[in-house]
């Protein structure tokens, strides 16, 4: 029988853990953990985003500065707020929610961003110490992805990964973090000959490519762990994954679910990144 890795569940869990921690170096500091949330004009799933972590923060304890700014804003504005929430003690993690209007340079915004403070893990110093092996802030998908195969049980040394999607927030840092772990790992993307052969060799099938129930059964190694990163609308507004979710689930050995699965890790790493960037500009443990 397949096992559903709920990814509610174990957010659940961890939320509660993270909570504990921050009543406990508030005893400790008198402080709590500060996370600043930046959101540019009124694109609604940003809003809903934004709203989602605001409240995470506030059930674990975490305080949260909102920043909501015209769509109009220029890059320099925007610079500035970001230099100011860097100088900021109260503030331990900032974050852009993205997309960003066209008209700001996203990755200069990003750049920004003081790299211990940068709890999306997005910033090019955390991103290169992630690639040299090196403990960071990682991209808050992937270290939800691995924290979900540890706590679950699940080997990942020497076991075949093959990632669907190479973008710079997910498919990009998970690999790196698969390798991490020892896997053997394979990126592919829309380019790739034959993906459903190159997927069918994987223990570990990873796909966040944002195309609805794209991956069938075919793609499956029978017993393979499955992770669906994919948030999509199919053509009656259902929420589904990349995965097509019930013949999969009858090949596969482990899969998530979407929803509760993947996106209640997002935001819990989140959390546990702003915790972390506390921990380390105060140096207390
Ligand atoms: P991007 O659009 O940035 O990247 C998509 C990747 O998928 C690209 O590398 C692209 O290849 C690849 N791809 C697209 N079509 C195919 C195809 N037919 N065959 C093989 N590869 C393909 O997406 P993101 O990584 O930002 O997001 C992916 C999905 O994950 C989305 O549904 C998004 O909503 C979801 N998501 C969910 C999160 C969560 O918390 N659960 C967090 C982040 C994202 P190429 O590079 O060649 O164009």
């Amino acid at each position: 029988m397949t096992n559903i890795i709920s990814g509610k569940e174990l957010a659940a869990t961890m939320r509660q853990e993270i909570k504990e921690e921050t009543a406990r170096l508030y005893e400790k500091t008198g402080k709590q953990p500060g996370l600043a949330v930046i959101q540019v004009g009124e694109n609604p799933a940003s809003s809903v985003y934004v709203n989602n972590k605001k409240k995470a923060c506030s059930e674990a304890g975490i305080k949260s500065f909102g920043y909501h700014l015209p769509d109009d804003v220029t890059q320099e504005e925007l610079l500035d707020l970001v230099h100011t929430l860097n100088a900021d003690r109260n503030v331990h993690g900032i974050l852009c929610q993205l997309p960003l209007p066209d008209h700001l340079n996203e990755f200069e915004i990003l750049r920004a961003v003081s790299p211990q403070k940068d709890v999306d893990g997005f910033h090019p110093y955390n991103v290169g110490l992630l690639s040299v092996g090196k403990k960071t802030l990682v991209s808050c998908t992937p270290a939800g992805i691995l924290e979900m195969l540890v706590r679950s049980g699940i080997e990942i040394s020497g076991k075949e990964c093959v990632i669907v999607g190479r973008s710079n927030i997910v498919g990009k840092p998970v690999a790196q973090l698969m390798l991490s772990k020892n896997a053997t790992v394979t990126v592919t993307h829309s380019r790739t000959k034959d993906l459903p052969a190159v997927c069918s060799r994987a223990d570990i099938l990873i796909v966040a490519i944002g195309r609805p129930r794209f991956v069938t059964a075919d793609f499956v190694k029978p017993g393979a762990v499955v992770i669906d990163v994919g948030i999509n609308r199919d053509d009656v507004g259902k929420l589904v994954g990349d995965v097509d979710f019930e013949p999969v689930s009858e090949k596969a050995g482990w899969i998530t679910p979407v929803p509760g699965g993947v996106g209640p890790m997002t935001i819990t790493m989140l959390l546990a990144n702003t915790l972390e960037a506390f921990r380390d500009i105060n140096a207390v443990s």
